[in-house]
């Protein structure tokens, strides 16, 4: 267990929601980073560690295995998302603490307002982009690069992405002397707290273009299509998500770009089924070759052609290993097997002369 939350808080493992919601407000007011002898790094780890005791089902998922795990590909970032938490749209401070504590709700709000800064941030940050891509089995054999063409927010060539006309300055703005917010100090029973605001001239841009950009407006970006070149590595499985940095919508104005996040799916093989890295594949064989033994020539998901050898005697539904002409593992050297199953089959439309042999042969007894 990386942390523990219940020490965090302070709070007993059987504490009920009332005691952790106690709890998180005394130590969310001791700790703000905005007041004499904060923490903000302690502030996080508590507000960390509220966000998954308050809820039901996360404590009883971190009860049980010590983490909470969240879906989506955000998810393959480590760490708590603090922004995520507290500046979800739609989630406000009414209902996070619920009508029963009043002005308290408000209050909280006014505390946590440091929150906007990193918002403001955020503003300017372009939007992540989820595709999928599907590619054929055999392509799992080697890596690739393929080729895609987005259409999506690209930064404006006239102005660079700066939002101004070409041969115009941006000035900083006169309100906010550039930094984007304005401060206010509040006074709340608990005490004072610095508040900071979105500057309201510029936005929280702490910036103007003197003349727009005559295409983007001063967004600094456009609609426009990119090809953007993914590499796809061997062995790699449905489902797998490739994050590409930087290649998702551009940012407003200078901001940063999202991500791309590229989704895997393999498509199914008419004759070679994938079972993690190995492949199976059914082989007809005759009866006088299961009965005989014979060698056989097998195809592979290469596409050259494997002998085996069918030992005499082989039973319908025999697996046969070939090693190492699966899939190659996607972490590290090797490749998974090639399983063969051998399928005797018995023959229906026969001729008149191998009707006589098999006649001789029944009274033979096999
Ligand atoms: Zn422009
Ligand atoms: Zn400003």
């Amino acid at each position: 267990m990386a942390k523990d939350y219940y020490q965090i808080l302070g709070v007993k493992r059987d504490a009920s929601p009332e005691e952790i919601k106690k709890a998180y407000y005394k130590l969310a007011h001791k700790y703000h980073p905005d007041k004499e002898g904060g923490d903000e790094k302690k502030f996080k780890e508590i507000n960390e560690a509220y966000q998954v005791l308050s809820d039901k089902e996360k404590r009883a998922q971190y009860d049980r295995f010590g983490r909470v795990f969240e879906g989506g590909p955000g998810a393959a970032e480590p760490g708590f998302d603090f922004q995520w938490a507290w500046g979800r749209p739609g989630m406000d401070f009414e209902s996070i603490f619920g009508g029963d504590f009043g002005d308290l709700g408000e209050m909280m709000e006014e505390m946590f307002n440091f929150g906007t800064l990193r918002r403001r941030k955020d503003l300017k940050k372009g939007k992540n982009i989820e595709i999928d891509i599907e590619i054929p089995l055999a392509e799992c054999l080697k890596g690739r690069e393929k080729v895609v063409t987005l259409y999506k927010y690209i930064i404006c060539s006239r102005c660079q992405g700066t939002g101004a006309e070409p041969g115009t300055k941006i000035s900083e703005c006169f309100s906010c002397r550039g930094t984007g917010e304005v401060q206010q100090i509040k006074k709340t029973f608990f005490g004072s707290f610095t508040q900071y605001t979105i500057c309201p001239e510029c936005g929280g841009e702490g910036a103007h273009p003197e003349k727009p950009c005559n295409v983007c407006r001063a967004e600094g970006r456009v609609k426009g299509q990119e090809d953007i070149k993914i590499w796809i590595p061997a062995g790699v499985d449905t489902n797998q998500v490739i994050k590409i940095e930087g290649k998702g919508e551009a940012g407003k104005r200078g901001g940063k770009p999202g991500d791309l996040y590229v989704r895997i799916f393999v498509k199914k093989h008419p004759i070679f089924q994938r079972k993690g890295d190995d492949l199976y594949i059914s082989v007809p064989i005759s009866f006088s070759q299961a009965a005989l033994g014979d060698e056989i020539e097998i195809p592979t998901l290469e596409g050259a052609k494997l002998l085996l050898k069918v030992p005499a005697g082989t039973e319908s539904g025999k697996i046969l290993r070939i090693s190492g002409k699966g899939i190659p593992h996607f972490s590290g050297y090797g490749r998974g097997n090639l399983y063969v199953e051998l399928i005797v089959k018995t023959p229906k439309r026969l001729t008149k002369r191998q009707k006589e042999l098999l006649e001789k042969l029944k009274e033979e007894g096999v």
